[in-house]
């Protein structure tokens, strides 16, 4: 029999995932955020499902052209934009849209001669601190790049660093009006946080990335309580019980101890499959649906839980490490991470599956 780990991609809710961002930010463009392997979905696999987007945004040029290969024929935005002048004609042959957040990408597209102008994405630092013009500087930048010949289209974009915080983006949204108040070009603002706060965050393009994969973007509203259904489900089997006396310890560094005579049971899936190491003792998972504890250290190929709430659960027994049923959320917020890590770091031995768009089975 081969290694029961299977990855279960739920294409219909990942589709109904998109509708929700539709419905929340209803005047809005929505660039389905793909950055990450789809953030470990599998871009291509995916696609199918992001029909009703309006367009992708990415962080991989490799990717983004092979999308192009593929016949994806939407908007493609590269969120980094360009790191050298090389890449640019290749961009422009493929009808890339750039973000531009550096003054020195500004010099290389006025300097640029390319196969076609492109459509470019200025990018304003309003608080995050990592990439985008200084407020300063962005009329400036706007008017050199509105006269660059391999410049087609401006638009105006950020990025919020606490939109997933009460009040975390008013005090973003009043310095990107201040800088942007004299630029008649349409603005792209909100992530997934943003989205959901779109009454307040507004905006012509929404680019949704977690919220698509039906994680949650915020601390406290999980993915049910936002109307997101969970896209991968981490299948596996338990492939050992044993039962253990009062004292013993389980697996590397003894690191779990039991109290009373119990059965642990061993499940097929490690951190060489994408499961975190950090997970400690009690973490959530599903055996036989229902809900059991890690119990001992994860280890590359295995990890151990307490069979006691689950007296069926024998060999073979069905196990969710994650998703339907068991928000990849819970289990982050166990291994003090969020979902956005467990859902990208999902490794490439794990064998995957996905159910077509409108067809939903339970491979149970
Ligand atoms: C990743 C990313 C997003 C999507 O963020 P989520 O929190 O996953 O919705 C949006 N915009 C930019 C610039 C990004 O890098």
């Amino acid at each position: 029999m081969a290694r029961p780990i299977v990855a279960q991609i739920n294409l219909a809710a990942l589709a109904a995932n998109l509708e929700r961002a539709r419905e929340k930010a209803p005047r809005a463009q929505v660039l389905a955020v793909v950055k990450a392997n789809a953030y470990g979905h599998g871009l291509m696999r995916v696609l199918p499902a992001l029909q009703a987007a309006d367009g992708l945004a990415l962080i991989e040029l490799d990717a983004a052209l092979a999308l192009r290969d593929a016949h994806y024929s939407r908007r493609i935005l590269l969120l980094e934009g360009f790191f050298e002048p090389r890449e640019l004609p290749e961009i422009a042959r493929a009808r890339l849209a750039i973000v531009v957040h550096h003054e020195a990408q500004v010099a290389m597209l006025e300097r640029a001669a390319l196969p076609r102008p492109l459509e470019v994405f200025v990018k304003v630092d309003t608080g995050m601190r990592r990439l985008g013009l200084a407020p300063g500087e962005v009329a400036r930048a706007c008017e050199r790049l509105s006269r660059a010949p391999a410049v087609a289209a401006l638009r105006l974009m950020t990025h919020f660093a606490r939109a997933d915080e009460d009040d975390g983006v008013a005090g973003q949204l009043a310095v990107f009006e201040a800088a942007c108040r004299s630029l008649p070009y349409p603005r792209s603002l909100a992530n997934s946080a943003g989205v959901f706060r779109y009454g307040e965050v507004g905006g012509d393009y929404v680019r949704p990335g977690i919220m698509l994969y039906g994680s949650t973007p915020f601390a406290y509203d999980s993915a049910a309580m936002l109307g997101l259904a969970p896209v991968m489900t981490l299948r596996s089997e338990i492939m050992a019980v044993r039962d253990i006396a009062a004292g013993d310890a389980v697996g590397y560094g003894g690191a779990f101890t039991a109290a009373k005579p119990m059965r642990i049971g061993v499940v097929a899936c490690g951190y060489a499959d994408g499961y975190p190491r950090h997970a400690p003792n009690g973490t959530p998972i599903l055996v036989c649906g229902r809900k059991a504890r890690l119990a001992g250290r994860v280890s590359m190929d295995m990890v151990t839980c307490d069979l006691t709430d689950v007296p069926e659960a024998r060999v073979g027994s069905p196990v969710v490490l994650w998703g339907e049923g068991l928000p990849v959320d819970d289990v982050a917020a166990a291994a003090a991470t969020v979902g956005y890590e467990l859902l990208c770091a999902l490794a490439p031995r794990v064998r995957v599956v996905a159910t077509r768009v409108g067809r939903i089975d339970l491979l149970l």
